[in-house]
């Protein structure tokens, strides 16, 4: 099966999975938007890495928390490689801390960027993508959306949330051929990753079955996956890559 080329627009993606996403559906052809909020030269290296692959690609600022800004960010994507055919929800955040302690704006920050900035997103794109009667809309949750975690209410419920976002948006897109499925990683070695303290890590470590973490390139396939024609008759589907730590 040939692989039409499209335009993939990746929140997120200057560095970390995102980066990874973009690189991947680089690869089958595609061209690339890659968003960024506050890092353009990590953006513009991944472009350059992009261009080097041969596709169009092109960095996009905005803040996927900022309805404007999104509003704003997919004009610049559509104005410059056309409309969005693959939307990749992946821009995220965390901030964590224990609920007695955690402050109303650590709350909104992470709900405003992970969850808002996805129905910010989908809702900017799904119009075109329902004239064409083709679309992929792929968001990036986590497993801790599946089994909580301590220290993370607010993230671990904005990403069960994008569970329910996909699972109804699915159903309303899918006589429209628009598929919407989601990818939940486990612990992933990014720069949200990195940060955390060697005991913390050790800790973590025993939650996982096959004794590592992932990298971002074993998140990025099944992105390529359920962008691809391969999975048109998949939909509302959470698929789990975490080296078994939600069994
Ligand atoms: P990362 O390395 O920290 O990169 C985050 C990306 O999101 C950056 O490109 C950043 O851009 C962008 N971003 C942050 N806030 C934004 C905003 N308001 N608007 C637009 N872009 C924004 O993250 P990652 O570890 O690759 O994670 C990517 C996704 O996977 C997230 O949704 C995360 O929750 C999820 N995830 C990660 C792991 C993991 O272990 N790494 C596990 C499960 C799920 P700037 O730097 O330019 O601001």
């Amino acid at each position: 099966m040939t692989e039409q080329k499209r335009h993939a627009l990746i929140t997120g993606a200057s560095r970390g999975i995102g980066a990874a996403i973009a690189l991947e559906l680089a690869k089958v052809g595609h061209s690339i938007s890659v968003n960024y909020n506050s890092h353009p030269n990590d953006a513009d290296k991944v472009v350059k890495d992009l261009i080097n692959l041969g596709v169009e690609a092109k960095a996009v600022q905005g803040d996927v928390s900022d309805k404007k800004s999104v509003k704003d960010m997919i004009k610049s994507a559509t104005d410059s490689l056309g409309s969005i055919d693959i939307l990749v929800n992946n821009a995220g955040i965390i901030s964590d801390n224990l609920l007695m302690r955690m402050k109303d704006e650590e709350f909104d920050k992470v709900v405003d960027t992970n969850l808002k900035g996805t129905y910010y997103c989908s809702k900017e794109c799904i119009p075109s993508m329902v004239k064409q009667r083709w679309g992929r809309i792929i968001n990036i949750t986590s497993v801790v959306g599946i089994r909580g975690n301590i220290g993370q209410t607010n993230y671990s419920a904005s990403k069960a949330a994008i569970h329910a976002f996909t699972y109804s948006l699915a159903k309303e897109l899918a006589t429209r051929g628009v598929t919407v499925n989601a990818i939940a990683p486990g612990y992933i070695t990014t720069a949200t990753v990195d940060v955390l303290s060697e005991k913390l890590k050790d800790h973590i470590m025993t939650w996982i079955p096959m004794k590592r973490f992932g990298t971002p390139d074993e998140i990025s396939g099944m992105a390529a996956f359920m962008a691809s024609e391969k999975a048109r008759y998949m939909t509302g589907e959470v698929v789990k890559i975490d080296g078994g730590m939600a069994i």
